[in-house]
């Protein structure tokens, strides 16, 4: 059997696989169950987040032999064929290379007849938003008076571009994009059903790669597959994705929070060396410091990171101080820009790393109050009385532990 790429091995086959758009998923299988089915739906959402194959569930729970049903059997010959994209009675249309007005006519012509076979006449059309004016008008005729076998399921990322009159004769479904941690768990799953001895890490390096799209991450791995074998390894992934190995970036956030300079140059030299592109990296430092917060303001790394990756911050964070995390997130975030124009990036990167040391803030007040204590403690009775007041022999003792 030839490879069978994994967004389409995959594609979930029931409204319960659908991760992550389950407020989409009740309302319509609601809707069904009440036989309360719109005559026209519209789905819009950033790309690969499962429209088109929400549109094909529905298509399949509209027409299935047992159905309508929300949850369609999935073995029926309706069922079949419109998963393979063969129903007779189930039109998948793309809208960008169908978007005349002489197209649209078509299905105005053939919507007036029964269906063939099934209990409705579907018709999916994809990025809808590139019709024409002229064809939008012809539809719009349609979508006031369909004849009660027609069912419309249009889909589109651009919503904002359909006119006002086709909007308000749909029933519009907005489609999120899928939660990191929601989707690592997906991943997680497809590889261990595939076989594949990946790291969590290396999949939260695809997770972040695909902003949200489970297409995209679904192609991220074949991608990956093929490049790394059935045991791809960290770096290997990394570099396959184009992206940041995370140890890296990890190592950088450490560096900084520990004020160690030297390692930071190090580092530099070394992602310099080899050709990282160091905007990227500066981003995604930047990405790092962000989560660095989060996870000393929560007491819990994000969960979208892998559990080893969370750990490791968890516990960075509990070494810094909220003041310096933010201090270093300004400073490395604010050089996005510098690196990414400047001449010379490593020489922008370096500096901007090192400031970021220099400035960073010594302590937090707590720490920096029970320093104040041990030296009164240390000093005389009288002494201490100067330094509460701000006395000029106290002002000078504190001057000398600020310099520490
Ligand atoms: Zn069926």
């Amino acid at each position: 059997m030839s490879y069978l790429v994994l967004a389409r091995k995959w594609r979930p086959q029931t409204f319960d696989d659908m991760t992550g758009q389950e407020h989409v998923v009740r309302t319509v299988a609601n809707a069904i169950k009440m036989n309360r089915v719109a005559h026209a739906y519209l789905f819009c959402g950033p790309r690969g987040v499962g429209k088109t194959t929400a549109a094909r569930l529905l298509a399949k729970a509209l027409n299935c032999e047992n159905g309508p049903t929300p949850e369609p059997c999935g073995k029926c010959q309706a069922c079949t064929e419109i998963a393979a994209g063969t129903s007779v009675d189930v039109a998948e249309i793309d809208g960008a290379s169908n978007n005349g007005v002489e197209n649209v006519r078509e299905i105005r012509e053939n919507a007036k007849y029964l269906p063939q076979r099934d209990r409705h006449k579907i018709y999916i059309i994809d990025e809808v938003h590139m019709l024409s004016g002229a064809a939008f008008n012809a539809l719009l005729k349609t979508l006031e008076e369909p004849p009660g076998h027609v069912k419309f399921i249009f889909a589109t990322t651009e919503a904002h571009k359909l006119p006002d009159t086709i909007l308000s004769r749909c029933q519009r479904h907005n489609f999120r994009r899928i939660s990191a941690a929601v989707m690592l768990q997906r991943l997680k799953y497809i590889c261990e059903q595939e076989k594949v001895a990946i790291s969590e890490r290396a999949l939260s390096m695809v997770v972040r790669q695909s902003e949200g799209g489970m297409r995209d991450a679904l192609s991220l791995l074949d991608q990956i597959f093929s490049a790394c074998g059935p045991e791809p390894k960290d770096e290997d992934v990394a570099d396959a994705l184009g992206t940041i190995d995370r140890t890296v970036v990890q190592d950088f956030a450490d560096a900084l929070v520990r004020k160690d300079a030297r390692r930071v140059l190090e580092r530099v030299e070394e992602v310099f060396n080899r050709g990282t592109d160091l905007k990227r990296l500066t981003e995604e430092l930047a990405l790092q410091l962000r989560h660095l917060f989060v996870a000393k303001t929560l007491g819990e790394a994000p969960a979208e990171l892998a559990e080893s990756e969370r750990n490791a911050l968890t516990a960075l964070a509990k070494d810094a101080d909220p003041a310096q995390i933010s201090r270093l997130f300004d400073v490395v975030h604010g050089c996005v820009w510098d690196v990414s124009r400047a001449a010379h990036p490593r020489l922008a990167l370096e500096m901007a790393l090192l400031k970021a040391i220099q400035l960073s803030p010594v302590g937090s007040i707590p720490e920096l109050l029970a320093r104040v204590d041990r030296l009164a403690a240390g000093l005389g009775p009288e002494d201490a009385r100067k330094v509460a007041a701000g006395a000029p022999g106290g002002r000078s003792s504190s001057a000398n532990f600020r310099s520490h």
